[in-house]
């Protein structure tokens, strides 16, 4: 057999936003015949038990347990991949508890500006649309799940109809989530042992490559361990960069697709093409060893 020279270590399952179940990520990984997987639901670890359990039925396929944590971050998007995490962590148990909380009070406050616009929708809307997850266990209710709830009742033609009216940003029942401290959400995938990992840096909007260093340079005081250089929104220039940060600071190189299933049907499983070599086999043997 030849050897498998791609990986992928950022995706999703019904376990957060995705739409195929944490067995179906593993078993579409294998299909593409790809060398490693990791499954990186946005703050729950529900679904690694039957993605790890799956991914035994793959001799060729490494598995990879992971996660990703949203964080504070001024003007843009930070978001904090763990990779090579325990999913049994008390901390990242805790610190999921603790993100859970936060969505189910911004939820309703949400629900809320909808209704108070005329809008018939409420929870048990929301919730039908989480019915496909039962296999993964009930976790987060993020924003995708309600625009899918406002497309279902035809309120919005599709999601991003959805995000662009109501709830994205300018959306006018967009309610701020509270959002963690990076040193929080660093600290709690180093204590569960894994390697934290800056998700796709061109979502920190930094304005130069000074600032970028200068973030990096920070988040590294707190433990970052990691970059990914890879990713569906990186052009091959800004991947080149990072790679060359990662170099500097001595960082672990990581990358992947971000895939969602259909939720985002321009992201591809193993697209971009990450290559192992990129990463390093021992580092992945090393995230896999759990
Ligand atoms: P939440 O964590 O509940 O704030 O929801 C964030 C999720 O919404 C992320 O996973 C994004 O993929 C998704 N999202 C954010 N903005 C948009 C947008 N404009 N269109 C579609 N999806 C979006
Ligand atoms: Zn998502
Ligand atoms: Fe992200
Ligand atoms: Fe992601």
């Amino acid at each position: 057999m030849t050897e498998r020279r791609f990986c992928d270590l950022h995706t999703h399952s019904t376990a957060s936003d995705g739409t195929y179940s944490p067995a179906e990520v593993i078993d579409a990984a294998e299909r593409l015949g790809l060398s490693a997987v990791a499954l990186t639901d946005h703050d729950t670890v529900v679904g690694l038990a039957t993605a790890t359990e799956r991914a035994t039925a793959h001799a060729a396929l490494t598995f990879i347990p992971g996660i990703e944590i949203s964080a504070r971050w001024p003007d843009g998007t930070l978001h904090i991949l763990g990779l090579g995490i325990d999913a049994a962590s008390p901390d990242l148990a805790e610190l999921a508890d603790y993100l859970r909380a936060c969505r189910n009070e911004r939820n309703p406050k949400m629900l809320g500006k909808l209704q108070a616009q005329g809008l018939e929708i409420d929870m048990d809307d929301v919730h039908a649309c989480l019915l496909d997850r039962k296999a993964a266990g009930p976790d987060i209710v993020s924003r995708v799940h309600l625009a899918e709830a406002l497309r279902r009742k035809g309120y919005a033609k599709d999601r991003r109809e959805a995000f662009e009216k109501y709830v994205g940003q300018d959306g006018s029942a967009y309610v701020e989530k509270e959002r963690l401290a990076p040193s929080k959400a660093i600290a709690a995938i180093v204590a569960a042992g894994g390697t934290a990992v800056l998700a796709h840096p061109v979502q920190l909007r930094c304005g130069n490559n000074a600032q970028l260093e200068r973030a990096v340079h920070d988040l590294v005081d707190l433990g970052l361990g990691g970059i990914e250089a890879y990713h569906s929104d990186h052009r091959p220039e800004q991947t080149r960069l990072y790679l060359d940060l990662a170099r500097r600071f001595g960082l672990a190189v990581a990358g992947g697709s971000d895939f969602h299933g259909f939720g985002k049907p321009d992201v591809k499983l193993g697209r971009p093409r990450v290559p192992v070599s990129a990463v390093g086999r021992e580092q992945l043997t090393t995230w896999a060893r759990r």
